[in-house]
Formats: structure tokens, C-alpha cells, sequence
């Protein structure tokens, strides 16, 4: 018989945009009991959870629930839900993760636009709505933080625009979400997928979701209710169209992902749908909490205290930082590859000599530039000044000629800067 090793996973210090490193306290909720999923305890701790997401997500919509699957799964659930086939949908692309909402608003039959930013930039709102009023779209589908090239784009005006117009606005901030202000409410967005593993920190395999009426309304039409669970009230079935209720829409594709099904799930009527992942709600639970004792506006500010001395120290060792400054990602900073540097080399000395974990990027970027998470419970003082040191003494080692000594110096600066300017530290 084959003995396999127990499981010994390295710590690691992981500063890239996601998975981050998580708090212990995620960890040993974890490991606690399971729960049915029709018992009371269970089903008040989804109830508490719904109400922490919209705090999360600063809104007053009814449904905010996670979706149980990675972030992809609650993209997946929301352009299913919400674009019907022939459905006319704008996208506005400025980097990888909008070419992947392309990619599913396609699948699911939307008739696409896109308009495209070069990476390393965002749209001026005013080009979104001139496109607006030129396709005359169902949905504007873009996203808010756009981890591949470390850009975010501004989303009032554009939210403000399509409210008037009916146009129902889907956001992806799935890495901005618990790291920078995401406003659902103020900023007119009627549909908002999160991620666990940013700047959460919570394990990969939920995303939180949350939707308006005006969402939930599209959905609703477009509803099903699987064959095993139909009540005699519930109409009869249409053959190849679904519900005689629904039958003006073409009923939501799939049963998995299928808001309709899930919301009756999260709803007092429990309506079964697929086993919530138990373990998972409560690691999700208990990151809400930490976020939330935290304090939402301590946490942004935390992670913009970060960056600042990150920034300052990687412009202390001569590093080029890729990308429009007035644009840039809080929570991810991008690095110019120098002329003639093996940027891959880099990462793995840094990993197998350190323990530090950075990304590199996708596509036009790939090979050309390091991209540094700061995010969640990594968007530590100990990883950046960490980070800094052992990055400068990687770099000598590759032979890049840089002012030794200076980056964790600056950064170091920045801390003492932030301490005196705060009674309290
Ligand atoms: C990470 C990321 C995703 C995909 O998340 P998964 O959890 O890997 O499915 C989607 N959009 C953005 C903007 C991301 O940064």
C-alpha cells in the first residue's frame, strides 16, 4: 500500500492579486461541525451572512447571498440570470477580465458590443455613454477593478446614466470588493459580483452576489422551477419555453447558476436547490465579521496605506511602475519588466528563496511586467517591508544595478510618516 505524506503546505507570505493569505480566524471556522442545511442554526447563520454582504456591498437590495463556485461562478450566474438571448449588451474592455465577460455574455445568446481601452488605461465615462446611446443596450457589463493590467474605472456617472436610461448596469469587482470603496447603491448598479480570495481573504470557492428589483425582475420572468419541486399551483409548462407565467421570456438556461432557483433557496422558503457548502459559509461568515470589526473605511484606508509604501519603495530602488497613475488599482501594483530581465526567474527566486509569492500577467502582458498584490490579510507592514528587501536583493542577484538599501528605507519613511500623524500609534 502506497503511504502518502500528511499534507504540509508551506506558509508563505502571497502578495500577488488573489489567492492571498488568510486569517487564522477564517481558517478554524473552517474546521467547526457541520450543520444540516434546513437546521435553524444553519439557516440563521445564512440569514446573518445576507445581512453582512449588504453591508459589504453597501446596499439595502434584498438578495446578497454567495453563490457557491469562484468568482467566475457568480459572473456566470448573473449574465446567465439576466441576458436572455438577443438581449443587446454592452462591454466596455480595458483588460482580461472584461474580455472574459465577453466571453460568458456571449455564450449565454447576448447579441455583444464591445468597445476597448489599450491596457493600462480605463474609459472616460463619456465614452461608455456616447456607446450607450449609439447600441442601445439591455446591459452594460464592465468591471470595476481590472486585476490584469492593475487599472480600476470610475462607475457613478456611468451607473447615473444608465439608471436614466433603463439600462440595468452588471459590475465586476470581484478584486475590488472589501479593499475599496464598492458602492452599489449610490453608484446606480444593478447587479454586483464580489470574490472571496482578494481582498476578502477568505478561500477561494464563493462569490458573493447582490441584485436589485430591477434585476430581480428579469429574473423573475425568466424563471423555472425544476420538475422534481413544481407545486399544483406552480402553471403549466410551455414545451421549449418554460412556465406558462414566463412564457413572453426564454427561461435561465442553467440550473445551476440560476439566480431565480438560488434566491428561493436564500428565501424563508428554502426552497432546495443545491447542499450549501457549509464549511465554506462559515469561513465566508467569519471573514464578514473580521471585515466588519475592522470597520469598512478603516480597511480602505489600511489598504492605501500599503500601497503608498510600496510604491514608495519600489521608486526608491529605480522600478518602473506600469500603467496610468491616475487610474491605478489600490490593491495591485505593476511592475515594468527591465530590458533583458527574466521576469519568471525573478518570481521563482523570490518563492523558493523568500516565500513570497508575486504574479506576472496575461496575454500583452505576459513577460512584461510583476504585478504585487495588497490585498485583504496579506496587505500587511511585515509583507511589504519583506517583500521590498528580498525583491531589491533578487533584482542584484539577476544582475539589475539599483540603490541598494533604499526601498524599505522609503518604506519604512511612510510608516513613521502615518504613526505621527496618528495620536494613537
Ligand atoms: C480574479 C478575478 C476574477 C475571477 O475569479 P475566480 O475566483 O478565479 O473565478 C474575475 N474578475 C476579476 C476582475 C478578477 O480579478
Amino acid at each position: 500500500m502506497t503511504d502518502y505524506a500528511d499534507l504540509a503546505p508551506s506558509s508563505r507570505r502571497i502578495m500577488t492579486p488573489g489567492p492571498v493569505e488568510v486569517d487564522p480566524r477564517v481558517l478554524r471556522a473552517l474546521s467547526y461541525p457541520i450543520l444540516g442545511q434546513f437546521d435553524p442554526e444553519f439557516t440563521a447563520i445564512m440569514n446573518e451572512t445576507m445581512g453582512m454582504l449588504r453591508l459589504l456591498f453597501r446596499t439595502d437590495n434584498k438578495w446578497a447571498y454567495p453563490v457557491d463556485g469562484t468568482s467566475r461562478s457568480g459572473i456566470e450566474a448573473v449574465l446567465t440570470s439576466l441576458i436572455e438571448p438577443g438581449d443587446r449588451v454592452l462591454i466596455p474592455i480595458y483588460g482580461r477580465f472584461g474580455h472574459l465577460l465577453h466571453e460568458i455574455a456571449e455564450r449565454v445568446g447576448g447579441e455583444v458590443t464591445t468597445i476597448e481601452k489599450p491596457w493600462g488605461t480605463v474609459f472616460d465615462p463619456a465614452e461608455v455613454i456616447a456607446a450607450m446611446d449609439r447600441v442601445r443596450p439591455e446591459l452594460v457589463v464592465m468591471v470595476h477593478g481590472e486585476t490584469s493590467t492593475g487599472r480600476m474605472q470610475p462607475l457613478e456617472a456611468i451607473g447615473r446614466e444608465c439608471r436614466r436610461r433603463d439600462i440595468l448596469f452588471v459590475v465586476d469587482a470581484v478584486a475590488t470588493i472589501g479593499g475599496v470603496p464598492v458602492e452599489t447603491d449610490a453608484w446606480c448598479m444593478d447587479a454586483v459580483i464580489g470574490g472571496t480570495q482578494k481582498c476578502l481573504s477568505v478561500p477561494s470557492g464563493m462569490a458573493p452576489v447582490t441584485y436589485n428589483g430591477r434585476a430581480e425582475e428579469k429574473v423573475l420572468a425568466r424563471k423555472r422551477i425544476e420538475r422534481g419541486l413544481r407545486m399544483p399551483q406552480d402553471s403549466t409548462e410551455i414545451p421549449g419555453r418554460g412556465l406558462a407565467a414566463a412564457v413572453q421570456h426564454a427561461y435561465i438556461r442553467s440550473n445551476y447558476l440560476d439566480l431565480s432557483q438560488l434566491q428561493d433557496y436564500w428565501s424563508p422558503s428554502r426552497l432546495n436547490h443545491h447542499t450549501e457548502m457549509t464549511s465554506m459559509l462559515y469561513g465566508l461568515r467569519e471573514g464578514l465579521r473580521i471585515l466588519l470589526q475592522e470597520g469598512l473605511d478603516a480597511r480602505f484606508e489600511r489598504h492605501r496605506l500599503h500601497e503608498k509604501a510600496l510604491t514608495a519603495g519600489l521608486q526608491a530602488m529605480g522600478a518602473s511602475l506600469y500603467g496610468d497613475p491616475a487610474c491605478k488599482l489600490p490593491v495591485v501594483t505593476c511592475v515594468n519588466i527591465p530590458e533583458g530581465i527574466d521576469g519568471d526567474s525573478v518570481r521563482a527566486m523570490l518563492l523558493e528563496k523568500f516565500g513570497i509569492e508575486i504574479a506576472s500577467s496575461f496575454g500583452p502582458l505576459k513577460g512584461r511586467i510583476w504585478r504585487i498584490g495588497t490585498m485583504g490579510y496579506s496587505c500587511r507592514r511585515d509583507n511589504i517591508l519583506q517583500l521590498l528587501g528580498a525583491f531589491e536583493a533578487v533584482l542584484l542577484r539577476h544582475g539589475v544595478r539599483l540603490p541598494a538599501g533604499e526601498a524599505v528605507q522609503a518604506a519604512l519613511h511612510i510608516y513613521e510618516q502615518q504613526a505621527s500623524s496618528k495620536a494613537d500609534v
